[in-house]
């Protein structure tokens, strides 16, 4: 990212439907300075991106008032749990609104239909002594419902004379026409009491607040996830000072402070062990339902849940370092960016609600070429204005989105944004790197191979104190075995590592290169009696060579365990038609060794990590989606070249900030999960967008009269406002089924 792009995000007020997007991005992105504006409906929140030098906040925030919304500064995720709690009592003042507006639709539908059902109503208001009255008491009836939706009205005709119509307005004009048409009938007539549409109005409005306040319940259902994730912050924290104990606000908690965890409680932020063992619960952030046994000098991450033993916990980051804060954040980008699928969606909804103020025109104007009733015209231009509301089409993707990344997370999949989840369900190759993603990663050293040069405990000694700096998973395993004799320390300088090749470092005044043949060759080792050190390497085991001062001195063997799930979680991606090929920088044996364990036929192996990303390109040449599964650090170059770059096992910021996809756990099977949800997400979307689409397309030609002169069935428009609410209703419960979905489901 430019240095001069700010990125802020803003919550908006008052967006309505789908069709206040597009009007919402456009405003934004007027503004000087102003790259890119997206705008989420179903988060009610707009992400702006631009250039401090040419815009500020406040214009931002003024821009999007003068587009008839209100902003405010996003708040940080701490401040999400209020905002979620906040939306709760949103939708109870809107639920209150409803029944309001029903108390007063009810009696008017009863009265309205009076004659039609019989009933005889008081001689002071009955329609045929007294039609004024009776049209009155209607009319009073309607008032205070009209109060209730007034909202519509406020912003239906602002955003209609701002040559922005959306689904506000076609509700606000829609009823207006039916309220406005019978007062005029009513002050008409005194004699014939035809032509009232008071209870239409109202029913439209009644049905309308109930559908949106049904659908807000559903967004607040589909945000629990991410708020469950939030949950888990504990307020205070126990600080040991001096061995005394005392309370502490989590806020006030700084790096490097002890803090003591007590069985049952949740770790307030990261840190390392100092004191004690216990089993933790990390289901909340992994998906892994059995505990796992944690103790000195293991990290601890905050939010999981400490279940049997007493820790004294040294802190290593707070507040927005943390890894849940890490991961809120990533879902709550995610949940916020915007797929290919919904930006299309956006984009008709936007041309459809000035193209069906038209059509109810033109239906109206042909009703009345034909020679219809004034009664019948109204009604059929109401009923296409109110059915068309593209509501529904608004909302498919995003809540779609919002459940499938909130599932996600819960089981700690982790998207990256919209377009990482739905790029990933059509992948049709997963590379997989071999070490710490097929094995464990956890290498031991098998055996030590010497020339006659050098002793066992001498290969050891300078081997592992050229390894100490080593990340290396390999490097890591030498000076392990190298604990277990206690050498002398040394002076050790100049240490470098070449990521794919191998280590090389000044010890004790000798040059140590450890690695790869290749690495050996370029650091021209000389190889001497190499054929017969490789005749005792154990078959299968991966083998690194040590080079000391321009010789080999010898060979370490380490052994590394073939993950239990792996082999399980390759038939099962490949059952899905995907292709898994296995990557490695490893050699033939040992690579072939895992591939035989997994099932895998496909691989590649002596490579480079510059090579495993050339490897990809050419399978993305010939038309191949790749997602490439990796450790996140040495794989980094694979990683991004992949379509989807799967990070595995780390919450660290390298991997939530590199990668598409970030798998909580070292575990394959998590990959198999992010596939299905990914898949099923997508259909979930496509459903969605079937039924809003077709919906509308079905019904506006009914609503307009289409099928009348065949002898059809003609649309009330109370029953367009039933069938509207209904729509989005619909999209949304479709969404939720995908909550179902659970990482369970995939292990077994
Ligand atoms: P993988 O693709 O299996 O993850 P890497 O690309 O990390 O493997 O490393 C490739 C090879 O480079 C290893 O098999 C090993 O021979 C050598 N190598 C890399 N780093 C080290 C190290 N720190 N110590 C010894 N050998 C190393
Ligand atoms: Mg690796």
């Amino acid at each position: 990212m430019e240095k001069s792009i700010k990125v802020i995000n803003l919550d908006i007020q008052g967006m309505t439907c789908a069709g206040c997007v597009s009007s919402l991005e456009k405003a934004l992105s007027k503004v000087d300075g102003v790259h890119l504006a997206e705008v989420n409906f179903a988060l009610n929140r707009a992400s702006v991106r631009y250039n401090p030098e040419f815009a500020n906040y406040s214009q931002l925030e003024s821009a999007v008032k003068a587009a008839g919304f209100s902003a405010r500064l996003k708040c940080e995720n701490n401040e999400f749990a209020e905002l979620y709690e906040k939306s709760e009592d949103e939708y109870q003042k809107l639920y209150g609104q409803v029944k309001f507006a029903l108390g007063f639709t009810v009696p008017l539908v009863l009265l309205a239909m009076a004659p039609m059902l019989g009933l005889s109503l008081p001689v002071i208001i009955s329609p045929e002594t007294k039609p004024l009255n009776y049209g009155m008491i209607q009319l009073l009836l309607t008032l205070p419902v009209l109060w209730a939706g007034r909202n519509f009205y406020a912003k239906g005709f602002f955003l209609f004379f701002n040559l922005s119509p959306n689904m506000d307005t076609l509700i606000a004009t829609g009823t207006s026409a039916a309220v406005g048409f019978s007062i005029w009938n009513l002050s008409g007539t005194s004699q014939n009491i035809g032509g009232l549409y008071f209870e239409t109005a109202c029913v439209i409005i009644s049905l309308i607040l109930l559908g949106k306040s049904l659908e807000f319940k559903s967004r607040i259902r589909a945000s629990e996830a991410i708020y469950s994730l939030l949950k888990l912050r504990p307020k205070e924290a126990v600080l040991v000072n001096n061995g005394k104990e005392s309370s502490i606000l989590i806020d006030l908690v700084e790096s490097g402070d002890i803090l003591r965890i007590l069985p049952g409680s949740t770790i307030p932020v990261d840190g390392v062990i100092v004191k004690g063992s216990s089993y933790l619960d990390e289901s909340m952030l992994t998906g892994e339902p059995v505990a796992v046994k944690k103790t000195v000098g293991t990290e601890v991450i905050g939010g999981t849940l400490n279940t049997n033993g007493v820790l004294d916990v040294k802190v290593k980051r707070v507040g927005a370092e943390t890894t849940l804060s890490g991961i809120i954040q990533m879902v709550e980008n995610s949940q916020l960016s915007k797929s290919r699928v919904s930006r299309m969606a956006d984009k008709v909804a936007a041309v459809f609600v000035p193209i069906v103020l038209f059509i109810s025109l033109v239906s109206g104007f042909l009703w009345w070429l034909s020679g219809a009733e004034v009664n019948e015209i109204v009604s059929y231009t109401i009923a296409v204005m109110v059915i068309a509301c593209p509501c529904a089409l608004g909302l498919a993707t995003p809540i779609a989105i919002l459940v499938g990344t909130g599932i996600g997370a819960r089981n700690g999949v982790l998207f990256r944004s919209a377009l990482a989840l739905e790029s990933t369900h059509d992948l049709n190759t997963i590379f997989i790197d071999k070490t710490g993603t097929l094995t464990e990663g956890c290498p031991k050293v098998t055996k030590l191979i010497t020339n006659e040069d050098f002793t066992k405990e001498d290969l050891l000694f300078y081997a592992s104190y050229a390894e100490k700096g080593s990340e290396h998973p390999l490097g890591k395993a030498v000076v392990d075995e190298a604990k277990k004799y206690s050498f002398n320390s040394t002076e050790v300088s100049g240490f470098e590592a070449k990521p794919g090749f191998g280590v090389k470092a000044l010890v004790n005044g000798y040059t140590v290169i450890i690695g790869n043949q290749s690495f050996m060759e370029a650091e021209k080792i000389l190889f001497g009696n190499l054929p017969e050190i490789a005749k005792e390497i154990p078959k299968g085991s991966t083998s690194v060579f040590v080079g000391i001062e321009g010789e080999l001195a010898g060979v370490i063997c380490l052994g590394d365990q073939t993950r239990l799930e792996s082999k399980q979680s390759v038939f099962k991606i490949r059952e899905m038609g995907i292709e898994v090929v296995m990557l490695t920088g490893d050699q033939e044996t040992p690579a072939k060794a895992v591939a035989k364990k997994t099932g895998i036929t496909n691989l590649h192996f002596g490579i480079s990590p510059e090579e495993k990303s050339k490897i990809i390109k050419k399978y993305q040449q010939k038309g191949y989606r790749v997602g490439m599964v990796g450790d996140g650090i040495n794989d980094a170059p694979a990683l991004a070249q992949a379509e989807i770059g799967i990070s595995m096992g780390t919450g660290t910021d390298v991997a939530l900030k590199s990668s598409d996809l970030v798998l909580m756990k070292n575990d394959l099977r998590q990959v198999v999960f992010a596939l299905l949800l990914s898949r099923a997400t997508l259909k979930n979307i496509q459903q969605n967008l079937f039924w809003a689409f077709s919906y509308n397309v079905i019904s506006i030609p009914i609503a307009a009269g289409l099928l009348v002169p065949f002898g059809g069935p003609a649309l009330h428009p109370m029953l367009a406002a039933a069938a509207m609410a209904l729509s989005s209703v619909s999209v949304v419960l479709n969404s939720l089924r995908l909550r179902k979905f659970s990482f369970s489901q995939v292990s077994q």
